[in-house]
């Protein structure tokens, strides 16, 4: 496997993106320059560094010391706690936030399943969302 198929494999991966646009993403960094590559590389691996996942609502926020294991959300004080809403990935949760009409809880499911399917547990944080659920009750 080539470089070109390795980044391609790695694009692929990204939601909504499938083969042709993946490579087309390999071939637009080829064609950029030196600095660019760098800003992007390291952005990435700052992200990495830079973020934390709440451990009440498993929502990935940025840390401002990675100590930091709750949310800005599940922190503020004027949140009403007995509303929890379950939403599917992170992304999801911003189009909420700015909408501005919920001031309730968050709990980040981590996907969805098909209504047949028999075992959740491994695909969705259901135990999880049963503890907290509890724990604010
Ligand atoms: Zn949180």
């Amino acid at each position: 496997m080539d470089i070109i198929d390795k980044l391609t494999e790695i694009f692929k991966e990204f939601p909504g993106i499938g083969e042709r646009q993946a490579k087309r993403f390999v071939y637009f960094l080829m064609s950029k320059n030196p600095n660019y590559i760098k800003n992007l590389s390291d952005s990435v691996l700052d992200l990495r560094k830079e973020i934390s996942q709440c451990k009440e609502c498993f929502r990935f926020f940025i840390a401002k010391d990675k100590k930091d294991r709750i949310c800005d959300l599940c922190a503020d004080p004027n949140i009403n706690a007995s509303t929890l809403m379950v939403i599917e990935k992170d992304s999801d949760l911003e189009s909420v936030k700015k909408s501005g009409v919920y001031h309730g809880g968050y709990f980040i499911l981590g996907g969805l399943v098909p209504i047949i399917e028999k075992n959740t547990n491994s695909k969705i944080r259901t135990a999880e969302l049963i503890e907290k659920i509890k724990k604010d009750s």
